[in-house]
């Protein structure tokens, strides 16, 4: 409740006075001295005095001059009480002393009641207004945002504790500057731009701009602010216009940028990364769909890297990788994208090109510009590319299937042994397409049961005897086509399908010939490397010899020698499990691949095959049959079994008699056979293949002579 005090020496006046304010909700003190009301005024706040003008010892003239000659009570609002004929000259002092009102004696009620009611509104106001601003305070000193003040010119007429701490400045030392000051940019357009939009909400009222990104400047350094900048209804003789709300971004605006960065490159080699290749590769296909510029793909990946990987160790590799990053950006165009799509393997777009030949010349100069070895810790190193190059010239294209084509020409770069760039060209697109068929059918082809094996003899001549067989895979589709392993195995290889592939061959010789029982011949199964390397082979070699009751000699393996180049120490040690257990090796297709003395010495071959290419020249390449005399003494040499593959006339056959080697697989004695035909062979080769033999004999005789 309110408080209004009344001062006069008469007891009578006072109880008046009372009666007259007694249906007002105040609480009335009463002071019969200026002195009793002085020490009042220092106790209580009062909405409003009324002070009687004569009183003995200090009057009312005096005790009002007291009371606003302090600071804290200027302001109390003093009603002077008077007789109604007090002179001008009384009337002028109890102004000059601060009074802000008379009421005369005889006291109108009505005239007391109205004054100092309103009186008491006013203090209602005032410490309502008081209490707001309290409130507004402590939202403002705890705002987790900078708040400014700002005039129409935009000089700062308040600022939270916030807004000073984002500014890096003292406290109260904001108020006054212009918030020009503070904001930053480095073109002058673009700060006219940016001010001027603080600028147009301040004039207008009622106007909102949210979220607006800027960079403020402070204290030498920049940041980044976002801000709300919103014109207040201007009140009367209020010099704030608007009120700027901001925070400091600069951290989760520094986060972003980091995303992005991660987002669209790759942190290894700083290049563009698989997704930003593909953003901008489709931006490329929708330009070039409208403006018919040529486009081109260029999609290469490092020859042998694992190997140099396993070397020289994976941080050389990787310092590798981002050299060939470096070497490819120079050889480019400014403006021509390069990426890493993953691992190895690198991605070109070549914009706006004149011709098809000219991205050809791109991938020759790329390829051109790894003639220079790199230097890995010292060592140098040659490297060389895969590279394959496809044209957007099909306007139906997607930006995946450009990318597609391009690789299916470096496939083929790869088939053809590497080192070197392809265009793409439609027939590879239809391998490429049966090979994805091929992949897709294989995946159902042993639950279908459309594999089964097939045998061919091996024939020592010296002896005329059948030594064995080798069991060769067949996949008969259920449409009844038939797919050669020589297509389908190099699929199943990169596929990874060889592994239960090879499992499926495993059982199923074993389980053939622990039912040939006592007529079987050792059988030679061919194994990838894929195969052998994954973990498990030896062991479950071993659980299909013990689950078959077979003896050691009648299970071996053919490794073939272009697959057994990488990863020699694994394969190795992996050779070296299964012939422990007592199984023979062959090293298949001798003489296509890259074997070496070295590798033949370090690795537990017993039985060298030369590969079929050679054995087709003899008699027709002099050069092949020397190839297949040295073979000849490096087996001798290191004390390993031989066996030619593929002889298929008796012209190859005498050849191969001269030099001593005895042991032929091939179609001069027999192709691959079914089950059923492999059965009889091994009941009765000698019959069986007598006419061979005699033939052979009466040739040699002839020959000789
Ligand atoms: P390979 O292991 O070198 O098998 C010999 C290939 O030469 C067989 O071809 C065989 O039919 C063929 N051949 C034998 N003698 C003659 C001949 O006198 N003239 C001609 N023109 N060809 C002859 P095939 O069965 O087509 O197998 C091709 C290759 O597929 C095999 O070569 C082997 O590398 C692979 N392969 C076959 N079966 C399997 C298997 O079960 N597992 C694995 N990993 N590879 C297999
Ligand atoms: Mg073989
Ligand atoms: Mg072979």
């Amino acid at each position: 409740m309110r408080k209004v005090l009344v001062v006069d020496d008469h007891q009578a006046n006072r109880i008046a006075l009372t009666s007259i304010l007694r249906d007002l909700e105040v609480s009335l003190f009463y002071a019969a001295s200026g002195s009793e009301a002085l020490k009042l005024v220092l106790h209580h706040n009062f909405a409003v005095i009324l002070m009687d003008v004569n009183m003995p010892l200090m009057d009312g003239i005096e005790t009002t001059e007291i009371i606003h000659s302090d600071e804290a009570y200027k302001n109390l609002p003093i009603v002077m009480v008077t007789a109604a004929d007090n002179s001008s000259d009384a009337l002028r002092k109890a102004y000059e002393a601060g009074a802000i009102d008379f009421v005369y004696k005889p006291i109108e009620p009505e005239v007391l009641l109205s004054k100092v009611s309103q009186f008491v509104e006013l203090e209602t106001a005032r410490i309502n207004a008081e209490a707001n601003r309290e409130h507004l305070k402590v939202i403002l000193d705890s705002a987790g945002e900078g708040v400014l003040g700002l005039t129409l010119a935009g000089d700062i007429t308040f600022a939270n504790p916030k807004a000073e701490a984002i500014l890096g400045l003292a406290p109260d030392s904001l108020c006054g500057t212009n918030i020009r000051a503070f904001i930053y940019s480095s073109e002058l357009e673009e700060q006219i731009r940016k001010e001027s939009r603080i600028f147009s909400t301040l004039k207008e009222r009622n106007n909102l701009q949210c979220d607006t990104e800027c960079w403020f400047k402070s204290d030498g350094t920049t940041i980044s602010v976002e801000y709300t900048c919103e014109s207040t209804v201007t009140v009367e003789g209020s010099s704030t216009a608007g009120v700027l709300i901001f925070q400091d971004i600069t951290l989760r605006k520094l986060r972003e940028t980091r995303e992005k960065y991660l987002a669209n490159f790759d942190s290894l080699t700083g290049l563009a990364n698989r997704t930003s290749f593909y953003e901008h590769l489709n931006k490329s296909v929708s330009r070039a769909k409208r403006s018919k510029e040529l486009l081109s793909v260029i999609i290469f990946d490092v020859d042998h890297f694992k190997c140099i990987n396993d070397t020289y160790g994976h941080h050389a590799g990787d310092t590798l990788l981002r050299e060939i990053g470096q070497r490819v950006s120079l050889t480019l165009r400014e403006g021509d994208v390069v990426a890493r799509l993953g691992g190895d393997e690198f991605g070109i777009i070549l914009y706006d090109i004149s011709e098809a030949m000219a991205a050809n010349a791109v991938a020759h100069k790329v390829i051109e510009s790894f003639s220079q070895s790199f230097s890995l810790n010292d060592i140098e190193v040659d490297v060389s590319l895969s590279v394959g190059v496809a044209i957007f010239d099909n306007h139906s294209m997607t930006s995946e299937e450009l990318v597609r084509l391009a690789d299916t020409a470096m496939y083929q770069v790869k088939h053809e042994g590497r080192n070197g760039y392809r265009l793409f060209e439609s027939e590879m697109m239809k391998a490429s397409i049966e090979k994805r068929e091929l992949h897709m059918l294989l995946q159902r082809a042993i639950a279908n049961q459309e594999l089964y094996l097939v045998y061919q003899p091996k024939i020592a001549i010296d002896t005329k005897k059948m030594i064995g067989g080798e069991a060769l895979l067949r996949w008969k589709r259920k449409d009844g086509q038939n797919i050669s392993p020589a297509k389908f195995i190099p699929i199943a290889e990169e596929s990874g399908q060889i592994i239960a592939l090879g499992d499926w061959v495993l059982n199923e010789a074993c389980k053939q010939v622990s039912a040939w029982g006592k007529n079987a011949l050792p059988i030679s199964i061919n194994v990838s490397v894929k195969q052998l390397l994954t973990r498990g082979f030896s062991q479950n070699l071993e659980a299909s010899l013990v689950k078959y009751r077979l003896d050691r000699n009648l299970i071996e393996i053919e490794v073939t020698e272009t697959g057994s180049i990488e990863d020699q120490q694994k394969v190795s040690e992996e050779l070296q499990k299964i012939h422990d257990m007592g199984i023979r090796i062959s090293i298949d297709d001798f003489g296509t691949g890259h074997a070496s003395l070295d590798y033949l010495r370090k690795l537990p071959f017993d039985v060298l095959k030369i590969d079929r290419s050679f054995v087709k020249d003899i008699g027709l390449d002099e050069h092949d049959e020397e190839i297949i005399r040295v073979i000849m003494a490096v087996a001798n040499t290191m004390g390993l079994d031989v066996i030619a593959e593929g002889a298929e006339t008796l012209e190859q056959l005498q050849f191969l008699s001269k030099i001593d080697c005895h042991h032929i697989q091939g179609y001069y004695f027999s192709a691959p056979l079914s089950v059923q035909e492999y059965t009889l062979m091994l009941k009765d080769s000698s019959n069986i293949l007598a006419p061979k033999f005699s033939s052979l004999t009466s040739y040699l005789k002839t020959n000789v002579a």
